[in-house]
């Protein structure tokens, strides 16, 4: 650890705090994790954690996650404006009309969403878990998944279920074509290629494994290959390097960088500590609601 590392470790022990990190998040934040994870990972992290703080370098929507799974504690979000595109793709008030004009269905959220859409939502999901929360709901209810229309269509053609997908995606993933990795594939012909469910459905179609991203370290870990194509964010690379080094991992294309994910830096993280500042609240009646639908996806993960 660096000097700044190691004050920024001796501040969250002196406040009695937690450091809760994106596999996405920069390398040298990623090094003083007290919990590395995906979505789902930090959610379940900030429901048990007993710590007085929780830091979360990550974006503003798992901030809330926290913030609504502990209210009692002080959730920090070191620079406010780490957003998420897909998170502000839906908004409640289409969620309203959207339920209107399908009352019978079941709405289920993506993680990456703010706290007033989760609060007009019936369950969460994250990518890790989709088919899973999918397959408990009664085969004869229709589903609507939202905001991300490739995780929806995703989870679709696993399940064979009816699910209407909301039309949002993630820029990052998105931006990821077929053609991108058969040129990947055409530099490296052994390598395999794992894809994030972000993406979209033509470019999941060339994949030889579709999953999270606590589920493409696992397949990492697991196959033989020694050559990998990586369909994801490329801060993954870091915790994939590090679990198997005697593998190369090939990022599918330059430009699968999340900005937003990388804003935070150990100088915000410290001053952060320092003046407990900012704060990521969620008003009372749309924690209470949106509360639930984690709560509801949280029992069955
Ligand atoms: S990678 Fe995509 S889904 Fe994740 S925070 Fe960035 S924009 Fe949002």
């Amino acid at each position: 650890m660096n000097e700044q590392q190691t004050k920024i470790r001796a501040m969250l022990a002196d406040r009695k705090g937690i450091l809760l990190v994106h596999y996405y998040a920069r390398p040298e934040i990623q090094e003083i994790a007290d919990v590395l994870g995906d979505s789902l990972a930090l959610a379940q992290a900030a429901a048990r954690s007993d710590a007085r703080v929780i830091v979360f370098a990550g974006v503003h929507f798992m901030a809330q996650s926290a913030a609504m799974l502990s209210p009692e504690k002080t959730v920090l979000l070191p620079r406010l404006d780490a957003g998420c595109p897909l998170a502000d793709m839906a908004s409640p008030d289409a969620v309203r009309k959207m339920k209107q004009a399908q009352p019978d269905a079941v709405f289920v959220t993506y993680i990456n969403s703010t706290a007033e859409v989760k609060a007009e939502c019936d369950i969460c999901c994250t990518s890790s878990n989709v088919i899973k929360i999918i397959e408990t709901l009664p085969p004869s209810k229709k589903v609507v998944v939202l905001p991300d229309g490739n995780l929806a269509r995703h989870a679709a053609s696993v399940t064979g279920r009816d699910i209407a997908a909301w039309e949002g995606c993630c820029p990052i993933h998105q931006a990821l074509t077929a053609e991108d990795v058969t040129a990947r594939r055409r530099e490296h012909p052994r390598a395999l290629f794992a894809a994030h469910p972000e993406c979209r459905p033509e470019t999941l179609a060339v994949a030889d494994f579709v999953g999270s991203t606590s589920a493409i370290l696992r397949f990492a870990h697991e196959t033989k290959a020694t050559e990998i194509i990586i369909g994801t964010e490329k801060g993954i690379l870091t915790q994939l390097a590090k679990e198997n080094p005697e593998k190369t991992f090939i990022p599918a294309s330059g430009a699968l960088f999340c900005a937003d994910m990388k804003k935070i830096s150990l100088d915000d993280i410290e001053r952060s500590l320092a003046t407990l500042q900012p704060v990521v609240t969620v008003p009372r009646d749309v924690s209470e609601a949106a509360k639930k639908a984690l709560d509801k996806m949280l029992a069955l993960s």
